[in-house]
């Protein structure tokens, strides 16, 4: 382990468990994408890996090259898929207490749709 321990109770293993439903966007044998619940702007989409990770941290000390392979290129198949390959878009990962990470399964938000702005609010 790699930081703080993984809790299988976080919502996004739920919907890997197919305990909670999600509107998928891709999927293969490490990777799921999948629509944001609130999103934030025209295209929101999640990108997760399968496998039990809490953040990129943990992610990149301990999985496999194929897992990384996958998840990586799944951001760019996601990108294709919701049509923001041309116009652009941003991948961002919260990760810890100041990253503002809610939930403790690693995932990269997808944005895209408009422009996006300046890379970081003012609060
Ligand atoms: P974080 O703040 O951890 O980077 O982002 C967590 C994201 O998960 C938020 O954008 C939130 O809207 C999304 N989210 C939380 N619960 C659910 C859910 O049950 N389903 C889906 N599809 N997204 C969720």
């Amino acid at each position: 382990m790699s930081g703080p321990a993984y809790d299988d109770t976080n919502i996004f293993a739920r919907i890997l468990r197919g305990e909670i439903p999600c509107k998928k966007v891709y999927e293969d044998a490490h990777t799921l994408a999948f629509e944001d619940i609130h999103p934030q702007a025209p295209v929101h989409t999640l990108v997760i890996p399968k496998g039990k990770y809490v953040s990129m941290r943990d992610f990149a000390a301990r999985a496999g090259d194929d897992e990384i392979a996958a998840f990586v290129r799944a951001i760019g198949k996601v990108a294709a898929l919701k049509g923001v390959e041309d116009d652009g878009f941003r991948v961002l990962a919260n990760t810890g207490i100041n990253g503002g990470q809610e939930v403790p399964h690693l995932h990269v938000h997808v944005f895209g749709g408009r422009p996006l702005g300046s890379m970081l609010t003012r609060n």
